[in-house]
Parts: C-alpha cells; sequence; structure tokens
C-alpha cells in the first residue's frame, strides 16, 4: 500500500481553498471515505468513474479498494495533488481536466463502470438526470452510489404519497433500485456545507420497463407542474391523457402524486407515439 500524506496536508501543500462556485466541500476522514468506497461493493479489478476528485480524499479509497479510476476535475488547482496520486498507484488513475457535463464517459472510462462521486452540489442532478436518461438501457454504468444533499437524495427515493415524491423518483425508481446507503452529518465536511447529505446507491434495474424515457418525462413534467391539483386539470400537453387514466382505470380526481411508478410507466407505453 503506497503511503500517502494526510489530505489536510495535500490541500495546505497545494493552497486548495474550497471554492464555494465549484461546490467544494471536502471529505478528509479516511475511515468514512473507505465506508463510502464500499457501497457499491468489491470494486477490486472494476472501473470507476468519478466526478469532482478535488484533493482526492475518496479517490484514494477507491484506489486502495482496487479500482481502476477514471475522474473528472474542473478545477486545476487540484491537478497537481492528482498527479501525485496517480504516481502512487501507477497506471490505475486517470485523470481529466474538463467539465463533467460535457464529458463522454463511456470514451472515457473504455468501458461498464461503477460512478462513485462526492458531487458537486450544483451540477450534481443534472449528471444523475442525464445518465438515468441514458438511450442505451442497461446503460454504460454499473451502480452509482452519490452523495447529495439529504433533500436531493430524499427526492430520489421517495414514495408515493409524500411531498418529496415526484419527476426524480419517478425516473429514478423506474430504471433503478434506489436506496439511501448512509447519511453524511454537515460536520464531515471541510468546510461544512449548510444542509445535511446522503450517499445514494443506485443499481440499474436488470429488467427495465420498455418505454421511452421522453415520453415518461413528458407525463411526469405534465403531472407533477400542477401536483397539487388533479389530474385532469394537469394533461395539458400531453393529448390523450384522460383516455389512458381511464383505460387504465386511475380516476383523474387524483393528483399526481399519488398514483405509483408502474401507473406512470403504464401511462407512457399507452401514450407512446401520441405524446410527442
Ligand atoms: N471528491 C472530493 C471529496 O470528496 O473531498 C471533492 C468533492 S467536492 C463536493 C466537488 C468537486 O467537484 C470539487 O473538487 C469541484 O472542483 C468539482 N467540480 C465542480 N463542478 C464540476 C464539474 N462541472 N465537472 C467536474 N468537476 C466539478
Amino acid at each position: 500500500m503506497a503511503s500517502l500524506p494526510p489530505l489536510r496536508e495535500v490541500i495546505a501543500a497545494h493552497g486548495l481553498r474550497a471554492s464555494k462556485a465549484l461546490g467544494q466541500n471536502f471529505l478528509l476522514d479516511e475511515q468514512l471515505l473507505d465506508r463510502i468506497a464500499a457501497v457499491p461493493g468489491s470494486l477490486a479489478g472494476e472501473r470507476v468513474f468519478e466526478v469532482g476528485p478535488g484533493p482526492g480524499g475518496l479517490t484514494r479509497a477507491l484506489l486502495r479498494a482496487g479500482a481502476q479510476v477514471t475522474a473528472v476535475e474542473r478545477d486545476a488547482r487540484c491537478l497537481p495533488a492528482l498527479a501525485e496520486l496517480s504516481a502512487a498507484f501507477p497506471g490505475k488513475l486517470h485523470v481529466i481536466e474538463d467539465d463533467a457535463l460535457r464529458v463522454d464517459p463511456v470514451a472515457a472510462c473504455g468501458g461498464p463502470a461503477h460512478i462513485v462521486a462526492n458531487l458537486p452540489y450544483n451540477v450534481g442532478t443534472a449528471l444523475l438526470v442525464g445518465w438515468l436518461e441514458s438511450d442505451a438501457w442497461p446503460p454504460w454504468w454499473k451502480s452509482a452510489t452519490l452523495m447529495f444533499q439529504a433533500e436531493v437524495a430524499e427526492r430520489i427515493v421517495a414514495k408515493p404519497g409524500t411531498d418529496a415524491y415526484g419527476r426524480l423518483a419517478v425516473l429514478a425508481q423506474w430504471r433503478c433500485d434506489v436506496r439511501i446507503a448512509m447519511k453524511v452529518h454537515r460536520s464531515a465536511f471541510t468546510p461544512p456545507p449548510k444542509v445535511m447529505s446522503a450517499i445514494v446507491h443506485l443499481v440499474p434495474a436488470a429488467a427495465p420497463e420498455g418505454v421511452d424515457v421522453r415520453v415518461l418525462g413528458r407525463i411526469t413534467a405534465a403531472a407533477f407542474g400542477q401536483r397539487r391539483k388533479m389530474l385532469r386539470q394537469s394533461p395539458k400537453g400531453v393529448p390523450g391523457a384522460i383516455d389512458a387514466l381511464a383505460s387504465l382505470g386511475i380516476d383523474e380526481s387524483r393528483r399526481a402524486e399519488t398514483l405509483s411508478v408502474a401507473d406512470y410507466v403504464g401511462l407512457a407505453r399507452l401514450l407512446d407515439g401520441r405524446a410527442g
């Protein structure tokens, strides 16, 4: 095992003052980082795609677990620290300096990979939605272990009938098994963010539902766009929605948040070809 300086020293040596604009809240507790790296199961010999390695705390834990890591970091200040990590684990870490929203992860990783990331809060949801809306399913990623603000994590795993249930829950739970793997107190970060965080673990479902993700997206956008109203008032942008509700036996006086993921998938299947 390579011996590395403590993360605090790495941050001091490279002058990595946390940038709020880049959503930088670093994790320095090696035990916590090892626990996060263990969430996807054994990573020995597995490819991992990491977004935002920063000073490399989580990256180290992934390398210690035996992963082959491709990491995308936007902040050039972090690159020297990551180069030291690359040198300590020869051939195991490939760092790309770029905006993760613009990187093609399939080309970057060179094959199926686990996503593990302490995500920058400002782009975390956009990245997840992009990964969930992949045209190919099962997708290029084998699992995703992602840090979110606790409130966003709750929206991903929310069940019908709750305030947190909405478009993100339907999209995520349609295609994945989802769970909150651990809650992370704000004090675990340097600097601490204002809110609590949680790690969500998503595994692409073995038997994906055969509906068009865009149709499902349009239906949930129309329904949850007016979540306090009855369904009959919401589907204006979705021709045929009232008939589809009737043929599925769903009372049109119900509200969007009372329908299950399976109900939305059923609607998308009936409306496919008409909702465009
Ligand atoms: N992984 C480190 C850790 O756990 O301590 C840092 C996590 S910090 C919450 C988020 C990281 O994402 C920062 O290093 C930040 O520079 C980087 N970042 C922010 N926006 C990004 C983007 N669009 N693409 C790639 N990296 C980004």
